[in-house]
């Protein structure tokens, strides 16, 4: 606290990002990073890159990375938005698009940084609970509102709203812009940026910080109709802050460019997801079915708190939330087949001495 800071500094909750380790030795299975390293190609460009051209601004536009990002996905450049990572994009989307009289809607079991956004940029806000099988039920979002965002698959339950539900809220809610925040859609969902061209509410979110193993890089980006773009742009140059460095653009930009590598990567996650499951359930745990690279997790006989604290003891992380319906959950990342296999042993080992 200080009596320097602006009274909205002192009502924020800040959020507690997952712990980064400085040890190597530890599984790391807390923040959802991808096991596997980004493409060569990544690699490949970042060392191309000439040094004395760090001398110079970077392109402010992004322009190649967003033409890159646009053919990738069959959408015009004028329709692509890119930041330091899918954290400030939707910094900029809530400022632009989100602050309206109406509350925003989101679950109340979602990405814990949407409330505190509100809270910085004095958006009103509502949370729609979850059903009783930890679903987004679209049903409750059928009021009155000035926006709607949620994750998809959602975070940190991993469950997957349907096409035809998130067209239904797109139809319902015509002047209200509907942000789908796609961070994990690439290990189990569909994107809906192709409807960004039949509904222009809708603003797609997504990450290469999971998919595309470059969380270090810093690299986000939004899809939407040319208007929406427009309109965070007009709030990131304003400040004329946020462009990506130039390491960043190239980085990312090669990182499209190999699909092939994306593919192979996708597919190794989800397949260690799908053991993982299957090792989980065979130790007595109920699993929320997960469309994302990690799964929730909890025990009916075994306290999650104990459990987080039992394998930290063994050097393997995973996320325990201290928030209500979820206390007995863990969110467990994707590691690699052995990391996960790792992780199921020492689970077997707790849950068998009770320590
Ligand atoms: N959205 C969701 C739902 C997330 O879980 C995360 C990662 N914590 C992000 C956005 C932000 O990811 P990044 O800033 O690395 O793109």
């Amino acid at each position: 606290m200080s009596r320097f800071w602006s009274p909205v500094v002192h009502d924020l909750t800040p959020y507690v990002p997952g712990e980064q380790p400085r040890i190597s030795q530890l599984v790391k299975l807390n923040t959802n990073e991808n096991p596997y390293p980004p493409s060569p190609r990544v690699q490949a460009a970042i060392a191309a890159a000439n040094v004395d051209s760090l001398r110079l601004y970077p392109d402010p536009e992004s322009s190649a990375l967003r033409a890159s990002i646009a053919g990738y996905y069959g959408v015009a450049a004028e329709q692509v938005f890119v930041g330091n990572g899918s954290d400030e994009v939707l910094a900029l989307v809530f400022q632009a698009l989100l602050q309206h009289e109406a509350p925003l809607l989101f679950p109340d079991i979602s990405y814990s940084f949407y409330p505190v956004y509100c809270k910085l940029y004095g958006i009103a806000y509502r949370t729609v609970p979850l059903d009783a099988d930890f679903a987004i039920d679209p049903a409750s979002y059928q009021q009155p509102c000035g926006g709607i965002i949620f994750p998809n698959p959602n975070a940190p339950t991993g469950r997957l709203l349907s096409r035809a539900a998130i067209e239904a809220m797109l139809q319902q809610h015509p002047d209200t812009v509907v942000v789908v925040d796609e961070a994990y859609v690439d290990f189990g969902g569909d994107s809906m940026i192709p409807l960004v061209a039949q509904y222009p509410n809708l603003l797609v979110v997504q990450t290469l910080s999971k998919s595309r193993s470059l969380a270090g890089l810093r690299v986000g980006l939004a899809v939407g109709n040319a208007e929406l773009i427009a309109g965070l742009t007009r709030v990131k140059n304003s400040f004329n802050s946020y462009p990506l460095d130039r390491l960043a653009q190239a980085g990312a930009q090669a990182a499209f460019e190999d699909d092939a590598y994306f593919q192979v990567c996708r597919e190794r996650v989800i397949a260690s997801r799908e053991a993982l499951v299957a090792g989980l359930a065979a130790l007595g745990f109920a699993v929320l079915p997960s469309a994302a690279n990690f799964v929730f997790a909890r025990h009916p006989a075994h306290d999650a708190a104990r459990l987080a604290a039992c394998l930290r003891q063994r050097n393997i992380i995973v996320r325990h939330f201290q928030q209500p319906r979820i206390e007995q959950f863990l969110r467990i990342s994707i590691g690699t087949a052995a990391e996960c296999q790792l992780l199921l042993s020492a689970l077997a080992d707790i849950l068998a001495d009770g320590a």
